[in-house]
This record gives C-alpha cells, structure tokens and sequence, in this order.
C-alpha cells in the first residue's frame, strides 16, 4: 500500500495511481482546514463517513443520469474514481443565505433566497479562491462556454435532488460546492462531476432545531462535528442506530493494525 504512487495531497483527500490506466484511488482523510487552511484540525473518522456519503450521492446521482466520477468503494477510507482534468473553478449553489453571502451582502443568515444562486470560484490557494463571474471564465480560458452551460444544468439538477433528498430527512440543503472534471476520450472531452458531496462542503442544517450538522461546527468552534457527521450518516441510511462507534472502532483498530 504504501508502494502506490501518490499522485496528489489535498486538504481532506489523497489521490493515488489507480489499478489501471485512467482510475485514481481517491481516500479521505480525518484532516479538516478553514479559511484557507489558516484553521487546521482532525475530526475523528469524517474520512470515513465522508467516504461513504459521498459515494451514497454519487451513486444517486448517476441513477439520475448526472455523469460522475466515482466508480466503486475499495475500502472503509478509498474509492476508486475515474481520472479527470479537474476544471479550476468552484461551484457553490446556494438556496439560503450563509457564509460569504451573508458577510458580503449583509444578509441575515438563514434567509431563504428567492431563487437559487450560483457562483464561481477561481480554484487557487494562494489567491484563496476569488470568486469570479462568467466573464473571467470566458477571458482566460478556464472552462468553455459549453462547458459552463452543462456544469450550471448539473449544478441545478443536483441541487433540486439533493433538495428533495435531505428535505427527506429533516434536513435544510443550505448551500454546498461542486467540482467538475474533463473526462478525455480521443480528442473529445465531456465535463462530470468529480471531488466529493458530504458535510465538508455542505452546510446542511436539523430542519426543526436549525442546529449545524457540517463543517460550520469546526469553522465555528461549535464542537460536536463527529457526532453531526455521524448524524448525516444515520440518517441517509448510511449506519444503524449505534452503529457510528463500531465502524469508527473498526477504522482506529485497522490503522493500529498499520493497514
Ligand atoms: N465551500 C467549500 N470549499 C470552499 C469554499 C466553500 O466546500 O473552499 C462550501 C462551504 O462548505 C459552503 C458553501 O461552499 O457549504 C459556501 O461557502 P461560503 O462561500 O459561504 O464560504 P465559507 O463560509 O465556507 O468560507
């Protein structure tokens, strides 16, 4: 295992060589960051809950016919995901007011918008993700105007299921990002979606008590962002009643394990 090349080290992801040409293993990692890595820390097993929510929307959104990256689960931490050319733009859709929205525009967090939003962020660290309109895209390149018209029609598709999906069970979809990638066959190229969907990237919030069940309660310092994890789990199915602390359980015992 840890003979495999390593292609890439994110924030909360590794990316490794795949079994055969044109796959990655992408695995998740405990680390968590905010506010451009400026805010570092662990959450204990989010790799491994993030790993499984992530595929459990991915595999929903293929049935929907939004092509995606994800190709199987290997392992409590690993999923194996087709190799993409990751466009550099974030994608973050939002139905509420939070976050940046709230802070630049002085609206009141919570507030439902009147119609959905979405924005574009130029994917770039050292800059720490400007946010960017259409025009700029266009200017320099970054995507192509067909490109742009497929990602903003997934990006609304995936927004109206995942809507439905957490609405499903008791859970307000606040805003989230998206990735996409370039999947290359001969010299055509079609965009899917590619990174992950799960609590690190999401503001998902209990539909009757309001309380954060994502990344807000690191950011923030609320404490808690385990068991709200594990929430999201358990309610999308994912763990049944008490099942969180075995599968973390299983997870420190197999690191112990060194495997
Ligand atoms: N988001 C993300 N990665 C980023 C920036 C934002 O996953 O680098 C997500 C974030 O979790 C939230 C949504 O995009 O669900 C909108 O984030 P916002 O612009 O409010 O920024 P934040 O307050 O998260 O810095």
């Amino acid at each position: 295992m840890s003979r495999r090349r390593m292609i890439y080290e994110g924030k909360a992801k590794i990316l490794y060589e795949g079994p055969e040409p044109g796959t990655l293993i992408q695995y998740f990692k405990d680390d968590a960051t905010a506010f451009n890595a400026q805010k570092k820390g662990t959450i204990s097993g989010k790799g491994v809950l993030n790993n499984r929510i992530s595929e459990h929307i991915f595999t929903l959104l293929g049935a929907i016919g939004i092509p995606t990256h994800f190709v199987r689960r290997l392992n409590m931490r690993e999923q194996l995901i087709r190799q993409v050319e990751i466009v550099p733009i974030e994608v973050v859709v939002r139905n509420v007011a939070a976050g940046t929205l709230s802070q630049r525009l002085g609206i009141e967090e919570g507030t439902q918008l009147p119609r959905t939003i979405i924005e574009y962020y130029y994917k770039d660290d050292a800059l720490g993700d400007p946010m960017i309109a259409d025009e700029h895209i266009a200017c320099f390149g970054w995507a192509s105007q067909e490109e742009m018209n497929d990602i903003a029609d997934m990006a609304i598709r995936i927004n109206d299921f995942l809507c439905g999906l957490f609405a499903g069970i008791g859970i307000r979809l606040v805003d989230f990002k998206l990735e996409f990638g370039r999947l290359w066959e001969n010299d055509y190229s079609r965009v899917i979606l590619a990174d992950e969907i799960s609590p690190d990237g999401c503001r998902l919030w209990d539909m009757s008590s309001g309380e954060k069940l994502d990344k807000d309660r690191f950011r923030r310092d609320l404490g808690g962002e385990a068991e709200a994890y594990q929430e999201v789990a358990r309610r999308l199915g994912l763990l049944k009643e008490g099942d969180a602390n075995m599968v973390l359980d299983l997870d420190s015992h197999r690191k112990m394990r060194g495997k």
